[in-house]
């Protein structure tokens, strides 16, 4: 294997220190290191996290493949800065059989970008009828251990109990999309003063929020662990934070983009803002962020959604709903919560690496930049600025919300166990 020599990196922001990887460990770190290595690196200014984990991420395949592919979206993620994403499972076929994760599993594997893991579906085909294979699932060579129907709502709530107790037999939790359905029908956006102005169908912050509490408390009631997906509203954050503050074993994520857009950008009918659960208010932004700073908020996830340019270049009403967002999630949380004051780079690896990969029970990722460890590191630049080109972007789809905002910061590289699959900005071709 290559070795690097890592040096004057600041290991979550901290004084500068030398890393030495050998054999996908972290062998050596300390100032002025004497050690050999075939590739050395000048991380002067550069900042070291522990490789991102992403809780959230559509990789279309099977299925979707002209929207991403799991080699496309896994090159995107080490872009981002990420060496493991949980694949949603709203593929075609839907990943609700040991079959179809397996085959997701593998697809990651040969990748060789990011680890793949693979999240079930709770319900057979998405349809919130009858439990899928969870067992089966969790048994098969994936390992699955996030289960969810996103995309979806597990509205009935005795299907969602009986997951939440399913899982509790191989310490699994269930991924929740909180969206009731009924309250949502037609929905096109945020309910509020904008969708009043423009006329659109309104998806007011009680759909999401119903649903949350319905499921802490069954959650609670039956002992199991439930994780709320994109939380997006202000009311959704007390409720977590309650449920919390009870000790349930409840988590939650928040995306990137309802860290920084509001639902004014809908003014502009451009579908690029179009997203599930939608853009909500400046005051639903603000909670998210201080949230997010206290941890009742856990983690970040990406719900980086591809979608090819005729499902989005087209009217408002049939666009389909989803962003791009692997390639551009740290920076937007430099932005949002690190230049802000509201996080330093100790807590942004505990938000987008350790509390992600403890959710989501993946073993050897979110762990310390630390001698023994396994070499999963992202050298990041927050000094870069820099104009956002979705034009060249790793994944296949143009859907960023964020073509042509200033955004700071830049992955300089990414290493997964030990080989660099980003190196100088650049993906290192494999
Ligand atoms: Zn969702």
């Amino acid at each position: 294997m290559t070795t690097y020599l890592i040096r004057n990196a600041q290991i979550l922001g901290g004084a500068p220190q030398d890393i030495h990887i050998v054999d996908g460990v972290f062998a050596a770190i300390g100032e002025n290191l004497d050690a050999r290595a075939d590739i050395d690196i000048d991380a002067h200014g550069l900042v070291a996290l522990p490789g991102l984990v992403d809780l959230h991420t559509h990789l279309r395949e099977p299925g979707r493949e002209d929207a991403e592919t799991v080699l496309t979206g896994t090159r995107a993620a080490a872009m981002g800065g990420y060496t493991a994403v949980h694949a949603m499972a709203n593929t075609f076929p839907v990943a609700d059989s040991a079959g179809v994760v397996e085959q997701v599993w593998r697809l990651g594997r040969e990748s060789g970008y990011c680890d793949v893991q693979p999240v079930g579906a709770v319900t057979v085909g998405l349809e919130g009828k009858q439990l899928a294979e969870l067992g089966a699932m969790h048994d098969s060579a994936a390992g699955v251990r996030v289960f969810s129907d996103d995309g979806k709502c597990v509205d009935d709530a005795v299907i969602m109990r009986r997951a939440l107790e399913y899982v509790k037999a191989f310490d699994g939790v269930i991924a929740q999309h909180a969206q009731e359905p009924r309250l949502t029908a037609g929905a096109q956006m945020n309910e509020g003063l904008v969708s009043g102005e423009l006329g659109l169908g309104g998806w007011p912050a009680v759909a999401e929020e119903s649903i949350i509490a319905r499921d802490v408390l069954l959650a609670a009631h039956v002992g199991s662990r439930v994780h709320i997906c994109h939380l997006s509203t202000a009311g959704s954050v007390e409720i977590v934070r309650w449920a919390k503050a009870k000790g349930w074993d409840v988590t939650a994520e928040v995306t990137p983009h309802h860290l920084l857009l509001t639902d004014e950008l809908v003014r502009s009918y451009d579908p690029v803002y179009k997203v599930n659960p939608p853009l909500r208010t400046a005051a639903d932004v603000e909670a998210l962020r201080e949230a997010l700073a206290d941890g009742t908020i856990d983690a970040v996830a990406t719900d980086h959604a591809p979608h090819p340019a005729e499902d989005k270049d087209c009217e408002w009403a049939v666009a389909a709903m989803g962003m791009v967002g692997l390639e551009t999630a740290l920076s937007v949380v430099q932005q949002t919560m690190v230049d802000t004051g509201l996080l330093n780079w100790e807590g942004v690896a505990d938000r987008m690496s350790h509390r992600p990969a403890r959710i989501g029970r993946l073993a050897g990722h979110g762990r310390p930049v630390s001698v023994g460890e396994p070499a999963n590191l992202v050298l990041f630049d927050p000094a870069y600025r820099g104009v956002v080109n979705p034009d060249t972007f790793a994944t296949r789809s143009r859907n960023s919300p964020y073509r042509g905002m200033d955004l700071p910061g830049r992955v300089h590289a990414t290493f997964l166990r030990g080989e660099a699959t980003v190196l100088a900005g650049e993906l290192v071709e494999r």
